[in-house]
C-alpha cells in the first residue's frame, strides 16, 4: 500500500510538471521591455527620429516580443527640483507593476536624472546611455552595470564645415542656446581657438531671438553662422529647435552650419550632421543585446557612427560653394536633377523628331528648289524653242510680209514721181506737193508699222506678265496675220466679247499661243473651196472667272482617235509640219494657270479653246 502511495505520489507531480509546461508553452515566451527615457520632447523630430530607431533596432532582432516603453523627462523646458520630485512620483506609480528590464537613457540630462534618481524608481534594470559625449564629465554620470554609445558633433567638425563653405573664413557666431551647455560641447571655445588661432567668435547663446535675428541680418563676409539646438532665449521663450533655426535663417546674410540631420531642408547649408534614427538603432541594439543575455559589463561604451558629413545641394548654390571643398565622403541631398538628366528621354525623343523635320524640310527645300531650277531650265527652253518656232512662222511669212510691205513701198514710190511732175511745173502747186508728202509719210509708217510688228514678233524677250485686254490681244494677233489671210484667201474674222476681259500674261507667249492655233485653223482651210475658207477667233468669259478664247475654223476637223495625240511633240499630220505648234501652245497656256483644249464643231470644222485665269476675279 505504500509503495502505491509512493507510485501515485510520483505520478501527480510529473503530471503537474507536464501541465505547467505545457501551459507556458500555451503562453509563448515572457515578453520583454525596454523603457526609453529621453531628456526631452518624443514629439521634436530629433527625439522622435532617435526612438523610431529604438524601435527599429527591436523590430529586428528576434522573435521575442519586446515592449518599448517611452517617457519625456523635458527636463529643458521644466528645470527645477519641484518638477524633478513630481516626476519621480509619477514615474514609481506608473511603473509599480511594469517590470522593466533594460533602460535606454537618450542625452546626458537623461544620464543625469538616472544618477540622482534610478535606485529610487528602478533600482535593478541597466542602463544604455545614448546621445551623450565622450567626455570625462558625462562618462561620470554612468553608474554601474550600464554601457553607452557616444555621439558628439567636435568643434573642430563645425569648423572643418564651416571653411568648406566659407573658404577665407575670419569669424563665426555662435547661435543657439545648447552652447551654454558645457556637458555637450565641452571645451568649445578652447577647441576653437587650439583650431583656428585668428578666428573671432562671437557669441550668441545667451541673446533672446529677436536680437539673434537683427545681428544675423548684418554680418560682415567671410563669416558663418554656427548654430547648436535652440530651446529657449534669454527672455525664457521656449522654441521648437527646428522652428527657432528657420526664423533665424530667415533673416541670415551669412550662410549657416547645422549640427543635426533633422535641421537639414528646413535652414542651413549642412555640416556634420547628427543622425538620430542612427544614435537610436545603436541604443537599440546594445539595449537588445542585453536583453538576449549579455551583461552591460562586457559591453565597454564606444563610439557611434552617428555623425556624417551632409549638405543641401540647393544652399551650396546659394552660396557658391564648390563640391571639391567639401569634406571627404561628404553626401549632397537634395540636389535637383539637370534638366538634362530630368527629362533625358523626352528631350532625346523631342531632339529625334525636330532632327528626323529638319531633315525632312531639308529634303523638301532641296526637292523644291531642283523643281525651281528645273521649271526656270524648262521655261528657258519653252522661251528658246517659242523664239524658233516664232522665226519659223515667220519665215513661212516673209512673202506675205514682203506683200504688206511692198504696197506703201509702191505707194511711196508713185507718190513721189507725182511730187516731182507737180514741182517740175514752174508754178508748182506746193498744197498739193503738201498733200503728196503727207501720203508718203502715212504709207512710210504703214511700212514701219509692218516692220515694227514683225520685230516685236521676233523679240526674244525676258518672261514678263502684265495686265491685258485680252480682246485687244488677241485683235493684234488676227491683224499681224491679215496679210498672210489675204494671200491664202482665207477670211480672218473676231468676235470679241462685249466684257472688258482682262488676264495677266506675258503679251508675245500667249499672242504667239493664239497665233499658232489661228496658223493651224488656216492651214485647215487653205485647201477648201472659198465659202469654206473662214477663222472666226471669239472671246468670252466662262462660270464668270475664266477668260476664253476659242478659235472656230470650217475646216475638215480633228480625226476623233487624234484628239488627245495633238497636243504631244511632233505629232503632225502634215507633210511639211513640225508638230511643235500645239505642244509650244499648250506649255504656253499652262505656265499662265491655264487650259488648251479642242474638240470639232457639231457644224464640221475644229474649235481650240484656251482658258485663263482672270486677272482679278469678279
Ligand atoms: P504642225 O502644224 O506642224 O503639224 P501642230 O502641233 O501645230 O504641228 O499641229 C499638230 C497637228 O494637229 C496637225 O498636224 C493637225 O493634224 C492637227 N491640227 C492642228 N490644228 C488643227 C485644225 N484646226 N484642224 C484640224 N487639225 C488640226
Amino acid at each position: 500500500m505504500r509503495i502505491i502511495t509512493g507510485l501515485a505520489r510520483i505520478l501527480i507531480i510529473f503530471l503537474f510538471a507536464s501541465l505547467s509546461r505545457e501551459c507556458i508553452a500555451a503562453d509563448g515566451p515572457q515578453q520583454r521591455s525596454i523603457l526609453v527615457l529621453e531628456e526631452a520632447d518624443f514629439r521634436s523630430p530629433f527625439y522622435s527620429e532617435i526612438f523610431a530607431g529604438i524601435r527599429a533596432a527591436a523590430k529586428q532582432s528576434g522573435t521575442t516580443q519586446t515592449v518599448i516603453y517611452g517617457e519625456s523627462l523635458d527636463l529643458a523646458r521644466f528645470p527645477g527640483p519641484d518638477y524633478e520630485e513630481s516626476l519621480v512620483g509619477h514615474l514609481k506609480t506608473k511603473y509599480a507593476h511594469r517590470p522593466i528590464d533594460v533602460i535606454v537613457s537618450i542625452g546626458v540630462a537623461s544620464a543625469k536624472f538616472l544618477q540622482k534618481r534610478k535606485q529610487d524608481i528602478w533600482p535593478a534594470p541597466p542602463v544604455v546611455y545614448g546621445f551623450v559625449p565622450d567626455l570625462p564629465e558625462t562618462r561620470a554620470l554612468f553608474l554601474p552595470n550600464t554601457t553607452a554609445i557616444f555621439a558628439r558633433v567636435r568643434p573642430a567638425h563645425l569648423l572643418t564645415a564651416a571653411r568648406a563653405i566659407v573658404p577665407d573664413l575670419t569669424r563665426v557666431v555662435l547661435v543657439g542656446d545648447a552652447w551654454k551647455n558645457p556637458l555637450v560641447y565641452g571645451h568649445w571655445k578652447q577647441d576653437f581657438a587650439a583650431a583656428m588661432p585668428d578666428l573671432e567668435v562671437t557669441d550668441l547663446s545667451d541673446a533672446v531671438l529677436r536680437d539673434v535675428r537683427k545681428h544675423v541680418a548684418s554680418l560682415p563676409a567671410r563669416s558663418a553662422i554656427l548654430t547648436s539646438a535652440m530651446y529657449s532665449d534669454g527672455e525664457g521663450t521656449y522654441y521648437s529647435p527646428v522652428s527657432a533655426l528657420a526664423r533665424v535663417a530667415e533673416h541670415a546674410n551669412r550662410p549657416i552650419v547645422i549640427t543635426s540631420d533633422t535641421f537639414l531642408g528646413r535652414a542651413g547649408v549642412g555640416g556634420f550632421l547628427l543622425l538620430p534614427e542612427t544614435i537610436g538603432r545603436e541604443a537599440g541594439e546594445v539595449a537588445m543585446r542585453i536583453l538576449d543575455g549579455e551583461a552591460p559589463s562586457r559591453i565597454p561604451p564606444f563610439a557611434g557612427d552617428n555623425v556624417k558629413p551632409i549638405f543641401d545641394w540647393r544652399q551650396l548654390k546659394r552660396w557658391n560653394v564648390d563640391e571639391a571643398n567639401l569634406p571627404a565622403g561628404s553626401e549632397v541631398r537634395f540636389r535637383q536633377p539637370s534638366f538634362w538628366e530630368q527629362y533625358y528621354w523626352h528631350s532625346t525623343i523631342v531632339a529625334s523628331v525636330v532632327l528626323v523635320q529638319a531633315l525632312m524640310i531639308a529634303v523638301l527645300l532641296r526637292e523644291r528648289r531642283l523643281r525651281f531650277l528645273a521649271e526656270v531650265e524648262a521655261r528657258q527652253r519653252m522661251s528658246e524653242l517659242a523664239h524658233m518656232n516664232r522665226r519659223a512662222t515667220a519665215g513661212e511669212m516673209t512673202a506675205s510680209i514682203a506683200h504688206e510691205l511692198n504696197q506703201p513701198l509702191a505707194a511711196i514710190l508713185i507718190n513721189a514721181e507725182t511730187a516731182q511732175q507737180v514741182l517740175r511745173n514752174p508754178a508748182p502747186d506746193l498744197g498739193e506737193v503738201t498733200n503728196i508728202l503727207d501720203h508718203i509719210r502715212r504709207d512710210d509708217q504703214r511700212a514701219a508699222e509692218v516692220i515694227g510688228r514683225l520685230r516685236s514678233f521676233l523679240r526674244r524677250d525676258p518672261t514678263e506678265r502684265h495686265e491685258l485686254d485680252l480682246n485687244a490681244t488677241v485683235g493684234e494677233v488676227f491683224r499681224f496675220l491679215s496679210v498672210q489671210a489675204l494671200t491664202h484667201d482665207v477670211e480672218l474674222t473676231t468676235e470679241p466679247s462685249s466684257a472688258n476681259i482682262r488676264v495677266k500674261a506675258d503679251k508675245i507667249q500667249l499672242q504667239q499661243a493664239i497665233l499658232n492655233l489661228v496658223v493651224n485653223a488656216m492651214d485647215a482651210v487653205a485647201h477648201l473651196p472659198d465659202d469654206r475658207r473662214r477663222v472666226v477667233g471669239r472671246t468670252s468669259l466662262s462660270d464668270g472667272n475664266l477668260a476664253i478664247v476659242s478659235i472656230v475654223d470650217t475646216g475638215d476637223g480633228i480625226m476623233a482617235e487624234k484628239v488627245s495625240e495633238i497636243f504631244q511633240p511632233f505629232f503632225t499630220t502634215k507633210a511639211q509640219g513640225m508638230g511643235k505648234g500645239l505642244s509650244i501652245a499648250h506649255t504656253i497656256v499652262a505656265a499662265h494657270g491655264g487650259r488648251i483644249w479642242a474638240e470639232n464643231a457639231p457644224s464640221g470644222g475644229a474649235v481650240f479653246h484656251v482658258s485663263l485665269p482672270l486677272a482679278a476675279p469678279r
